[in-house]
């Protein structure tokens, strides 16, 4: 704890806009997932990475970005042990 720790000021908008700037990696099966907002309240949402189409997800974060970097490395890691498999 206590990365997030300004996530209090960050408005629905520039969360909107961090999405759009952080590169997400595409799912294992090929498609792109979506960035869900979780609205606890006002002044409390929650992120998380999901594809529509096989169901994977990342878990469920502060920040989307957060949520993003986590379903990032998931990924990676996914495809690295793929690689491993096919020698
Ligand atoms: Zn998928």
């Amino acid at each position: 704890m206590g990365m997030a720790g300004n996530t209090k000021s960050r408005t629905p908008c520039e969360a909107g806009t961090t999405e759009e700037s952080q590169i997400m990696k595409r799912c294992t099966c090929g498609e792109r997932p979506l960035v869900e907002e979780i609205q606890h309240n006002e002044d409390f949402s929650q992120y998380f990475v999901i594809c529509d189409n096989c169901g994977s997800q990342s878990g469920t974060y502060n920040t989307a970005e957060f949520a993003i970097e986590r379903w990032n490395v998931r990924i990676e890691r996914m495809e690295s042990k793929n690689d491993v498999c096919n020698r």
